[in-house]
């Protein structure tokens, strides 16, 4: 059953699976979530963690090397650490990744490190307590805060942060960002702002490329430039690009060396070397982020099981788009949220 691995028609080879564990989230990134809403999956279709364990057991058999938990908010998934420890237990497994936006990380930071999380990705889009809370809709940045020092704590080996820059929502601090995260040795990344959920959250004009979130971090460091950093190596071909701030001899370093990641989706697209499916909530794999269709492995996994679900895992593979359609006016995205994919 298990065959010569995962490669898509554009020759991509796949081996990393973003897995929803929830589309619910405790928070309410404006950017994120329309204000209108979104639908969520009825709570008899969620994937039990048994399900999730023998579908990535699947994924495994097949090449997927690399887990990323994520949402919706995962913490908020009760006993999140019992589904880390039947994926730990997965032969073929090696990576355990978690992304967050930090809210319930002081309580739980070393429990999932004691499960067997490596790394973990942080939200962090602003450090303002009031400008955090009209992003988020209800976040509370002084809990973020003290969840990326329980990860610290914790002793996870990568803590990254994932910030979305907006123009005029957090395009003003970038670089403070930048500063806090070096004193602590973490990485900020900054995400140009996708148009998902038909553009409903999204505003045009407020979107901030690349070269320019690039251009602000270097203005803050008067005599830095950005140069091109090697590509992370505990990611592989991953979507971040990596810079870090050189300048010239004598001028001395920029404060904490100064890496940090642009994930440029809109303007610097990274779809040549996409190796990801996603899998919803709900068992719908989704080959793309950028595309609403999408393949159902509950039934499969029910009706056929691990060979059953390895066909169906193959089928939506030959259907992996070359790469989105996303427009810079909002246009060629998914009607679902990052929400509903498994952001
Ligand atoms: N709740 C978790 C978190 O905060 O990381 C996991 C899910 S969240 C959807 C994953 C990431 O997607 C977050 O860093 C979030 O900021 C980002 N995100 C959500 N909507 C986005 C959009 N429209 N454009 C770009 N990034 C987005």
């Amino acid at each position: 059953m298990t065959g010569e691995g995962l490669l898509d028609p554009q020759g991509r080879v796949i081996d990393y699976l973003r897995v929803s564990v929830t589309d619910r989230c405790n928070y309410g990134c404006s950017y994120c979530i329309p204000a209108d809403g979104v639908e969520h999956a009825d709570r008899a279709d969620i994937l039990s963690f048994e399900e999730i364990a023998a579908l990535v057991r699947v994924f495994a058999s097949l090449g997927v090397r690399r887990v990323r938990l994520t949402g919706g908010e995962p913490t908020v998934r009760r006993d999140l650490t019992a589904l880390v420890r039947l994926l730990r237990d997965i032969p073929g497994v090696d990576d355990i990744a978690l992304s967050t936006n930090g809210h319930l990380l002081s309580e739980l930071a070393a429990p999932l490190r004691a499960a067997g999380i490596d790394r973990v990705n942080v939200s962090l889009d602003s450090l303002d307590p009031a400008r955090f809370r009209r992003v988020t809709r209800r976040g509370d940045l002084s809990r973020v805060l003290a969840g990326i020092e329980a990860a610290r704590a914790a002793g996870f080996p990568s803590i990254k942060l994932n910030t979305v820059a907006i123009r005029g929502v957090n395009d003003d601090e970038l670089d403070r960002i930048c500063a806090w995260a070096w004193r602590r040795g973490l990485v900020p990344r900054f995400i140009e702002e996708m148009p998902m959920a038909a553009g409903r959250a999204y505003r045009p004009d407020a979107q901030l490329a690349a070269a320019e979130i690039r251009n602000r971090i270097a203005a803050a460091w008067p005599g830095a430039r950005v140069v091109a950093d090697a590509p992370d190596p505990t990611r592989g071909a991953g979507p971040a690009r990596y810079f870090r701030l050189a300048t010239d001899a004598g001028a001395g370093p920029p404060e904490g060396a100064g890496r940090f990641g642009v994930i440029s989706p809109m303007t610097e697209h990274f779809c040549a070397t996409c190796n990801r499916l996603r899998l919803s909530t709900a068992g719908a794999l989704h080959a793309c982020l950028a595309h609403d269709d999408a393949v159902d492995l509950r039934g499969p996994l029910h009706a056929g099981g691990a060979d059953a679900v390895a066909r169906a895992i193959r089928g939506a593979l030959a259907g992996k788009r070359p790469g989105h359609t996303f427009q810079l006016i909002g246009l060629g995205g998914p009607r679902k949220a990052m929400v509903q994919i498994g952001g």
